[in-house]
């Protein structure tokens, strides 16, 4: 069984120490992470400083240049690293495809980003001075990502960062660490000089103190819980040091009478049961207008009770198995929770498979009150919650009615409402008739307390760029 190493200063590195990586289909080992400790992460750091002093200075056009030259890397290596993302995450083969076709898109985008970092000329307002509004590399990013679409949330914060010209240390998600050793490989195959990218795994608050107290790390870009998301909000105030933070999410669903009943029905099951439901866009609340309810819920549960639940690398497995079982007991206890206090079961809500198996049935539940734990916690499994509404207002009020703000769907084909639902709901992304509203090219991020910054779109490098003023007086 392979040990795949660290990637420090240009070089892959077996320290000793490793952990198995597990395959949640079946519970066993199939590779192991080397890990590290502070003091490793502490000289990653000094690398990527070193390293800051000449990237900095490599024009934008041959930094994408360097991102191309990784795209094409991992595209050819799209296979293997598809059945990583499978072997490690658990989700089926073909959402693993799309996963890196997406981070082949991203690493595209931004080779392309990378040279724009734009500033501008601003009319001076006293005679005989010139403004100048420059961006420069923040410096060295330390970036922590996710087990739950491992490789593409880490390309998320990688591809721009590099773009802009900032050196990085990723630390990825212990459940899920093999991918982003490919995504090594393939940085190395691309010839980035050393110190420029680097890879460590190990304790996740070991190494997050790291980055939070050496003050050579500039920024750290984060993807996760919010619970997390407030430890470094709190580890971060000590040297003010900025934070992008990609965190929980609890997004409403919102099907109108006037709905494409097709579209709404395919819409609301990618948005729920994509990555069986462990996704932070996932759909937490649905809400079904009353004329419509009677025909779409009974259908819902249809199509639910039909989803091909296997290991995500048989043929036409659409749902697989969660990141663990722990997971599963997690989403156990929000149903048990629900159905106690009056919920409604309509199909699934039980383990399958052995007692400690990682598969849960995927799961409809109908009249779930508004105390029940999913309603206001992420579920992070393939489990609906779905209630009925009368009127605009009312799905207004219900949707707004979390800490959260990340995404927000509706179904309609009313174009006023479409526009007012856009500005009135509380959430960073919103798709209209449209459960997948991720692209490269357009903002990704949340509100209230889903977190700060966005990512992709041209706002993701602008997150590791610094705006500086320049006044100069000319004769
Ligand atoms: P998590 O427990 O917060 O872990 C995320 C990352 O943070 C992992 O690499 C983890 O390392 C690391 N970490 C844990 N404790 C840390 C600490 N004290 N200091 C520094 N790093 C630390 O989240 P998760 O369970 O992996 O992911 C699921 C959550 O992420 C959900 O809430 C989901 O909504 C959210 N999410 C948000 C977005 C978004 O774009 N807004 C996207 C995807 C997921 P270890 O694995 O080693 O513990």
């Amino acid at each position: 069984m392979k040990t795949h190493p660290l990637y420090l200063n240009g070089e892959f590195v077996t320290p000793g120490d490793s952990r198995p990586v597990l395959d949640p289909a079946t519970g066993q080992a199939f590779a192991h992470m080397s890990v590290c400790g502070r003091e490793t992460v502490a000289a990653a750091i000094t690398a990527a400083h070193a390293a800051f002093a000449t990237w900095r200075t490599v024009t934008g056009r041959t930094r994408g240049d360097y991102l191309l030259k990784i795209a094409v890397e991992v595209e050819r290596r799209r296979d293997e690293i598809a059945r990583v993302i499978t072997a490690e995450n658990g989700k089926p083969l073909a959402q693993s495809q799309g996963e890196v076709a997406m981070s082949v898109d991203h690493l595209r985008w931004f080779a392309e980003e990378a040279r724009r970092g734009y500033g501008r000329i601003i009319p001076p307002q006293v005679e005989g001075k010139r403004h100048l509004v420059i961006k420069t590399p923040l410096g060295v990013v330390a970036a922590i990502s996710p087990w739950n679409f491992p490789l593409v949330l880490a390309v998320r914060k990688i591809a721009p960062a590099l773009a802009a010209g900032c050196t990085v240390v990723l630390k990825p998600a212990s459940a899920t660490p093999v991918c982003a050793a490919l995504f090594a490989e393939c940085v190395h195959a691309a010839g980035l000089p050393p110190g420029v990218f680097q890879l460590v795994a190990g304790p996740a608050a070991a190494i997050g103190a790291e980055f939070l107290e050496n003050p050579r790390c500039r920024k750290i870009t984060f993807t996760g819980s919010t619970a997390v998301g407030r430890t470094l909000i709190t580890g971060a105030a000590a040297q003010v040091k900025p934070l992008s933070l990609e965190l929980g999410g609890h997004s409403p669903v919102l099907v109108f009478d006037d709905a494409d009943f097709a579209r709404a029905l395919e819409g609301t099951l990618i948005a729920k049961f994509r990555n069986s439901g462990q996704s932070c866009i996932a759909a937490n609340r649905i809400y079904v207008q009353r004329g419509i309810a009677a025909r779409f819920i009974p259908a819902l549960v249809e199509r639910v009770q039909h989803l091909k639940v296997g290991p995500g690398l048989e043929p036409g497995v659409e749902i697989g198995p969660l990141i663990n079982a722990a997971a599963v007991d997690a989403a156990l206890h929000h149903l048990a929770n629900a159905q106690a206090l009056g919920a409604r079961l309509r199909c699934g809500g039980q383990r399958l498979g052995t007692p400690d198996s990682a598969f849960l049935a995927p799961t409809v539940l109908t009249d779930v009150p508004g105390a029940a734990l999913g309603m206001c916690d992420e579920t992070f499994a393939p489990v609906a919650y779905v209630n009925i509404f009368d009127t605009e207002a009312e799905a207004i009020a219900r949707a707004n009615d979390t800490t959260y703000g990340l995404a927000a769907y509706v179904f309609t084909r009313d174009l006023d409402r479409a526009f007012r639902l856009m500005e009135t709901l509380e959430a960073g992304m919103i798709g209209i008739n449209d459960g997948v509203p991720t692209t490269s090219n357009a903002p990704f991020g949340g509100v209230k307390q889903s977190g700060w910054g966005r990512e992709l779109g041209i706002e993701g490098m602008d997150a590791f760029l610094e705006t500086k003023h320049a006044s100069l007086v000319i004769a």
